[in-house]
């Protein structure tokens, strides 16, 4: 059975994050004044348990139309043993779809257990091939080769087509936007653009350092013609554009110039158990409570629905100057 909104919106997605904590400190979405050494990260008791996850995850596949899952962070592979959670999530009944968004330091040493496991796809940020300017935007150092050894590692797994997601922010890495397009066109795997946003609320975002998505797609064009190509399915994030030679395609994710909340079919879970109806919401409902108490299946399953029925979310076709200043809860705790 589907649940749908008060926007008629059907919950098709689920976004599960399983940690708050990642080894980059990526300016847009962790920037280290803010994630410091003091910087409080859940405990490993506040952390939904592979259990609760799953459980969770069989009542929004079951009884709401659920039919895919992505499993992010933080950095998802920071989680000791994910591949297990992985494997319980495989075999559930009736969903279509496993994946799962990683920056990709560690998916050279575990793309085959992740593959093995039952992960069906991947996808890896990476927000330039230049050494020094990916190492000022990760700001830990993190080299680009060992990034594409993951992404090789994963295509070898049976990950591919690979999804290489780069966020675009003015002044930082707009310079990387054609050597990226360049060097993956012909690979079969598909690199997205992202237009910078203003997840959370300490990236001190503002609107100048968007690279709208159309002067992406002109600066990729100038060198390398595109056209434009149908969505895969309806409410599909991403612009799907592909090259004049027919040489495979990229995409691009303009939520701040182009917004897309009409067609939003996801929900966010939070490694503590918390459900979040949009990514750039300020709060969220408890789950973790009602699993903790005894609640019951069905009653966790009618807290869910009820929630799903109330929302009207559409952030990014409200966002204003004022909005951006607002205590949205940070992107590295819901997972993007
Ligand atoms: S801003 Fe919120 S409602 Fe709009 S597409 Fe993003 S997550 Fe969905």
């Amino acid at each position: 059975m589907t649940v749908t909104d008060a926007l008629a919106r059907p919950l098709r997605d689920l976004r599960i994050s399983v940690t708050d904590r990642c080894n980059f400190r990526c300016v847009y979405c962790m920037p280290r004044e803010v994630f410091g050494r003091d910087y409080e990260f859940l405990e490993r008791a506040e952390l939904l348990t592979f259990e609760e996850i799953e459980r969770l995850a069989r009542i929004f596949v079951g009884d709401h139309g659920v039919s895919k899952i992505r499993l992010t962070g933080g950095e998802p592979l920071v989680r000791r043993e994910v591949e297990r959670l992985v494997e319980m999530l495989a075999r559930i009944p009736g969903l279509g779809d496993l994946a799962m968004t990683t920056n990709g330091s560690a998916l050279a040493r575990k793309a085959r257990a992740l593959g093995d496991a039952g992960l069906r796809r991947i996808t890896v940020s990476l927000d330039s091939l230049d050494n020094e300017v990916f190492a000022a935007v990760n700001d830990v150092g993190f080299p680009v080769e060992r990034v594409l050894a993951g992404i090789e590692a994963a295509a070898a797994a049976g990950l591919g087509p690979i999804k290489i997601n780069m966020v675009v922010k003015r002044g930082v890495n707009e310079d990387s936007v054609v050597s990226m397009a360049r060097y993956f066109r012909g690979s079969g795997h598909i690199v997205r653009f992202i237009e910078y946003m203003d997840v959370g609320h300490s990236n001190g975002w503002r609107m100048d350092e968007v690279v709208p998505a159309a002067e992406i797609v002109a600066m990729i064009g100038a060198e390398m013609p595109l056209e434009p190509v149908a969505p895969n399915y309806p409410g599909e994030v991403v612009e799907r554009w592909r090259y004049g030679d027919g040489i495979g395609e990229i995409g691009v994710i303009a939520s701040v110039t182009r917004p897309f909340c009409g067609g939003c079919t996801r929900a966010r879970l939070s490694a503590e158990g918390k459900l979040f109806t949009c990514l750039f919401a300020v709060a969220g409902h408890d789950l973790r409570a009602l699993l903790r108490s005894g609640a019951s299946d069905a009653e966790i399953s009618a807290a869910i629905g009820g929630i799903w029925r109330m929302r009207e979310d559409r952030y990014s076709e409200l966002r204003t100057a004022a909005t951006a200043g607002l205590p949205k809860v940070e992107m590295s705790y819901i997972g993007g």
